[in-house]
Formats: C-alpha cells, structure tokens, sequence
C-alpha cells in the first residue's frame, strides 16, 4: 500500500489528524489496532478552543447537542457544601463556546470517525504496526492485519500512537519525567443522591480526593479521585471497595445504582524534548503525559494534531517548502513543556498525602478557590488559562515581525481575537485568510496573483475591531489554523510575498 501520510492510531489524536488531511484533500491511511473507536469515556472535558475547531469543521452544533453543560464546581466536606461558584457563563465574549462542557472522548472518536465516513474516509482497524522500515526521508513500515504482514509506504508519518508509543520507543526519543507515587481511579455510573445533577463536586478530604463530573444521561457521572492509602499494592481493586471508601471519605449520601466502567492506572508525567525525527511526527500522547487535573491532555492532541496536518498539507501540496514542518515542533513542543508543569502542581496539591497540604486542601484550598473565583474579573482569566485560548505563537518563525503604528490588543502568532458571535464562522475553509479592516466602502482588495496559492479576502469595518484597538485601515493574514501570521498598515512592497517567501519558499 502507497499513501502521502500513514497516521499510526486512531484515537482522537489521529483521528483529528486524518479529519484534518482530509479536508486539504491530502491522502492518507490511518491505522489501528483496535476494532472501532473506545467505548470508555477517558477524557471528559474539551475545551473552548477544540470546540473552535469542531466549528471551523462544521461539528460543533452536534457537540453542543450530545455534551453537558458544567453550570457550577462546588466543593463538599464531610457531606456539607464549603463552596459554590458559578462558572456557567464564565467565558463570556472571550468564545462562542463560554462554558465548560463535558463531552467525552468516545463521542469525540464517534463523531470524528463519523465524519471521516461521511466524506468516504476509513480506518483500517485491526492493524498494528510492527516495524518502521524507512523513516529518514520517506517512510515505510510493517504492520500485520489479520495475522498477515503488510507493508505500508508514504511520505511522512505522524505516529498518534498514545502513551506506550511503540514508534517513540524504536526511534528511542527522550521521554522524560516520572510516576506518580499515589494511583488513581475512574468510573462511569449512574448514581442516585440528594443534590442537583448538573453540578461539578469536589470533595477532599484527608483520605484522598474525589470529583463527580456530571455526563449527558440520566443520573450520569464521572467519578474520580486517587485511590485510598491501603488500596496502592491491592491487585484486583473493584469499584464496590472503592464505592465504600468513597462514602466514607465524602459523607455524602450517594446510592451507586450502575457502574459502566471502572478502571484503576498509575499516572505518569512525561515529555519528549523533540516532536520529531525524520519524516516521522509525534503527536497526543505519544509525546506528552500528565495528570488529567484541567482536563487538557486530549485536548492538547486533538491541537497537535491540528498544527502539523495544515503544515504537512501544505508542503505535501507543493505550497511550502518542508522547512514548514520544523515550526511544528517549535510551537508545540513549549506548550507541551508548560502544560506538564501545569498540570503537576495542580495535582500534587489535590493528591498529596503530605498531612500540611492534606490539611491546606481540606479547609483552605478550595474556599480560597471561592473567594478567587467570586471575582469577576478573575474568571476569564482562569476561563483563558484552562480553555487554551491563550496559548500563542508569538516570536516563533511564522510570527512575521509587527508592522503597524497603531497601538493593537494583538500580535502576530496570537489566536485570531474574537470579535463577535460567530466570527470564527467565516473562517472555515482550509485556506489563509486577508482580512482587510477599512471604512472605505469602495475599497476592493484583489490577489494579484502574485502569491504561491489561494488567500481568502475578508472585509471587515473599523467600528467591529475598535475593541481591540484599531483606529485606521489595517490588513492580518490569518493561518488556516487561525493564528495570526502577519498584521500591517499597509500592503505596499509586496508584504505578503515577502512573508510566504521567508517562510514558505525559502530553502536557507
Ligand atoms: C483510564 C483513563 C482515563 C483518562 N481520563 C482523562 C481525563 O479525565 N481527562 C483528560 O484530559 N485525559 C484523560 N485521559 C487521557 C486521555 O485519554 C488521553 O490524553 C488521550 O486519549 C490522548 O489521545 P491520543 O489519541 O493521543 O492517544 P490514545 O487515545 O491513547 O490513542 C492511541 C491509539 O493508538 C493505538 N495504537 C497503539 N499502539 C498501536 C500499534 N502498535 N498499532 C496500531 N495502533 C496502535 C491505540 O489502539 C489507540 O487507539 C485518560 C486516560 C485513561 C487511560
């Protein structure tokens, strides 16, 4: 078999990515070496800027209808509330999707599976990959479907292969970091109890610390939380143990009518220091772990995965010169880095067993959490934080240098602002965008052709840009991605092929 890119893994991760390449009309073939997509929950939470993608694609509309809203996080101690904040809206004019919402990785996979039929795609399940044969300037590798050998070549890989990546382990890229000394557990069930369904609970207590996540269903939760002292070496853990210990731990009064999926793991916090090697990209779990305290490690994937298939499309295309794929690495691989830092102080204050920081999480901690959050003005803050709005590409490569006089809230390899409802929806072809901000009515901007492929022109008024700071005609390239590539006053002395040749077409 022959194909321009081989994606190893089909979990949201790859899925993404072959959703991604497919819309750029790039040939591929996915494998994996299960039989359809999971049916265990895992992951629970996507963020605000997954959904943005999920717009851009058309599909946000069905994760809105299939998803829970998450109105409030409450905390309870020994069966009593401590705390409530209302976070239904807290995102307000930062995103077209505001809120958090809980829409678990199995629906991403259906829906991302879905729609790679919809457009005549497949997944050629029951394949494992074996063997890189080939992987320095083209690929070639040996999988096995039904106990045959197959050999499978293309340009580039993208190995979204999760957290034991068989293809990190034979490329021996660095995965550095370590275990967690205190296992974990999740459990989807139906439950029954006195408080309001719709509600995020957490409850710490000296024990451990335990969370109820509210899913779409009936009664549906998510419960998590690490495993009581005593159950750490216990092989054989079952969720009627831990049901007990959760009652004892919480107090609270919670009738446990159905258990869905139970499942005990170490958790690990790991990063490679290299996104790639050769023609092969690692990508989601493959190249960074961490603990699920902000619910960002699918999400991050799902953003991997959407950075390197516009590049390699491109360059696969003949648009861009494969120099292209470096800034993958140099773009995600600090995010990777911050996220594992994140998300490890956070869980270390919710897991550990040390007694002063038990005790600090227990009376402290999350009534501190309360008072924090009551504040208006914290709460986009923490809303652009754990929705990855804010993670930007300033400085990097393809952040062409600032070239305006006016004093903008926005720079080059920031994410596209959102200036009003349904802004992004302009945005959806898998293209770069122009926008021209003008009052000028008569002012049309043509592509003059001089460019190396098709540019979007996108006219918008000063009047919606005055927020952010624009007070006169202003032009922003805007990548497919929607970051900002280039801002500038004007569009004299061939800015645009100036930036595409720098970046693109350059071979220095
Ligand atoms: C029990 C559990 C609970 C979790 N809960 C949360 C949570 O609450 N919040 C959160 O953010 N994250 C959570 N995670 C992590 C989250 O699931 C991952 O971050 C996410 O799945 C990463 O997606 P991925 O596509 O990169 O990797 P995966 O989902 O691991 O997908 C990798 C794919 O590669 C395939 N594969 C592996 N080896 C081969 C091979 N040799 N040949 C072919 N195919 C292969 C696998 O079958 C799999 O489909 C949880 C994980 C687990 C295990």
């Amino acid at each position: 078999m022959k194909t321009d890119v081989i994606i190893v893994g089909a979990g949201p991760t790859g899925l993404m990515a072959a959703n991604q390449l497919a819309r750029f009309g790039i040939d591929f073939i996915v494998i994996d070496l299960k039989s359809a997509p999971t049916a265990e929950s895992r992951a629970i939470a996507v963020t605000a800027r997954s959904l943005e993608i999920y717009q851009q694609m058309g599909l946000s509309d069905t994760v809105l209808e299939q998803g829970t809203k998450i109105n409030s996080f409450n905390v309870y101690s020994e069966g009593e509330r401590k705390a409530e904040v209302k976070i239904g809206e807290i995102g307000v004019g930062l995103s077209d999707f505001h809120f958090l919402l809980a829409f678990e990785q199995s629906k991403n996979e259906e829906l991302l599976y879905q729609n790679l039929k919809s457009i005549h795609k497949n997944v050629l399940w029951n394949t494992e990959f074996l063997e890189l044969k080939e992987w320095t300037d083209n690929i070639e590798i040996l999988a096995r479907y039904e106990n045959k050998p197959t050999s499978i070549s293309a340009k580039y890989l993208i190995a979204c292969d999760g957290a034991k990546s068989p293809i990190r382990h034979q490329l021996n890229f660095k995965f550095e970091g370590g275990t967690y000394e205190n296992k974990f557990f999740v459990a989807d069930v139906i439950m029954n109890w006195n408080l309001e369904y719709d509600k995020l609970i957490v409850s710490p207590s000296d024990k451990n610390f335990c969370a109820f996540f509210p899913l779409k269903g009936n009664k549906r939760y998510r419960v998590l939380g690490t495993l009581p002292k005593g159950y750490d070496t216990k092989e054989d853990v079952s969720f009627q143990d831990i049901g007990k210990e959760i009652l004892n731990a919480t107090r609270l009064n919670i009738d446990f009518e159905k258990v869905h999926w139970f499942s005990v793991y170490k958790l690990h916090h790991r990063c490679v220091n290299s996104f790639n090697k050769g023609n092969v990209y690692l990508a989601g779990d493959s190249a960074h772990i961490h603990s699920p305290a902000g619910g960002q490690g699918m999400n991050t994937g799902l953003q991997d995965a959407y950075n390197i298939a516009w590049k390699m499309a491109f360059v696969l295309k003949g648009h861009a010169h494969k120099r292209l794929l470096d800034t993958y690495n140099e773009e995600r691989l600090p995010f990777a880095q911050w996220l594992m830092k994140f998300t490890d102080r956070m869980f270390s204050i919710m897991s550990s067993d040390n007694w002063f920081i038990a005790r600090f999480r227990k009376f402290f901690a999350l009534r501190l959490v309360e008072i924090i959050m009551s504040k208006e003005a914290i709460k986009p803050i923490v809303f652009r934080t754990v929705s990855q709005i804010t993670y930007t590409y300033r400085g990097k490569s393809l952040s062409a240098p600032y070239r305006s006089k006016q004093k903008l809230k926005f720079r080059t390899g920031d994410r596209l602002p959102y200036v009003s409802e349904n802004y992004y929806t302009q945005f959806t072809e898998p293209v770069f965008h122009l926008i021209h901000i003008t009052n000028q009515n008569d002012k049309v901007l043509e592509n003059n052709g001089m460019l190396p492929f098709p540019i979007k022109m996108i006219k918008n008024s000063i009047n919606d840009w005055e927020r952010f700071g624009v007070k006169s005609e202003l032009f922003i390239l805007v990548r497919p991605d929607n970051y900002i590539a280039l801002i500038s006053d004007t569009l004299n002395e061939g800015i645009l092929e100036a930036y595409f040749n720098a970046c693109f077409t350059n071979n220095t």
